[in-house]
């Protein structure tokens, strides 16, 4: 096999794992729970244990290892995640091999495959959001991937978009993810009409008037962050993302048409659907396991169609 690095996306409930060659060949894709459950230590012996296994199935020519991983994140520790527990472990902890290792943020990490490889390639400054459970953006500005002072940029999700609104689980009013995350979908709904455990894509499905409603005020939420977002950094995109974005023109078409209405002496960037989907944090990982390799301009190379990359399921 020729030279490869491991590529490996943290989350809270699994983890994403890959090996991806030189000229962009994913070459395995793996997955395993993530065993928060049993605290900050066991996360990082799993990780330790699942990077050995997919090294053990790549051969000899392990160039780097890269890792996307949650909460505030420098390319050698990873300083602090609240829902894993951790504290300051730098990136050697998870490997036992003797290879340059590179940490990223998880969502700076999918930004940055949807820059390099994705539906941002070729444009130098776009904002990537992922809407799921949760809402974070990677903004990408002049090409690279930008974390703010202290790592906490691009938390979108909590910028207050109603003043008053509804409280937050961070603390504070009105955030956007309140409104417009996926969960909070199907909450609010649920919440209103008394029918529990109801999903976001059934919410955008429904006709329901109390469904239409919580949807309507998702969209205005989003539309309100994307204006702000938009004057304030002028992307030439808007990537969206996450399992909010299947819902396709249901999600897409109102939101571009309340974002047109809010700007008034400019035009709305485009938003366009994301393209590398579940993969992107992995895809993400493994140009940071090339740049700790010293090989960062490698993944501009690829001309896979990612598309038709094994899905890490
Ligand atoms: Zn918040």
């Amino acid at each position: 096999m020729s030279s490869y690095v491991v590529a490996l996306d943290v989350g809270g409930t699994s983890m994403k794992g890959g090996l991806v060659s030189e000229n962009g060949q994913v070459l395995v894709t793996d997955r395993r729970a993530t065993p928060r459950a049993e605290g900050p230590d066991a996360v990082v012996t799993a990780i330790r244990e699942f990077i050995a296994d997919l090294a053990a199935r790549g051969g000899a020519d392990l160039a780097g290892v890269g890792l996307a991983v949650p909460g505030l994140v420098t390319a050698t520790s990873a300083v602090y995640a609240a829902n894993l527990g951790w504290r300051d472990v730098p990136a050697q902890a998870f490997v036992d091999m003797d290879v340059p290792v590179m940490l990223g943020h998880d969502v700076r990490t999918g930004g940055l495959a949807e820059s390099v490889l994705g539906a941002g390639r070729g444009v130098s400054d776009f904002l990537f959001l992922p809407i799921g459970t949760g809402i974070a953006g990677a903004m990408i500005l002049s090409g690279r991937p930008y974390g703010g002072a202290e790592g906490w940029g691009g938390e979108i999700g909590h910028i207050p978009v109603f003043p008053d609104g509804e409280p937050c689980a961070c603390g504070q009013f009105g955030c956007l993810e309140t409104y417009a995350s996926a969960a909070s979908v199907g909450r609010r709904y649920s919440e209103r009409s008394g029918v529990p455990g109801v999903k976001a894509e059934e919410v955008v499905a429904s006709d329901d008037p109390l469904a239409i409603e919580v949807w309507d005020e998702a969209v205005e939420a989003l539309s309100l962050a994307l204006a702000t977002y938009t004057l304030l950094l002028d992307p030439s995109v808007i990537v969206l993302g996450g399992g909010l974005a299947e819902a396709g023109p249901a999600l897409f078409d109102p939101v571009r048409t309340r974002l047109v209405k809010r700007l008034a002496f400019r035009d709305a960037p485009p938003l366009v659907p994301a393209s590398l989907g579940v993969n992107a944090g992995m895809l993400g990982a493994a140009l940071l396991g090339w740049t700790a390799a010293g090989r960062p301009s490698v993944g501009t190379g690829w001309t896979m169609d990612v598309r038709s990359a094994p899905a890490v399921s």
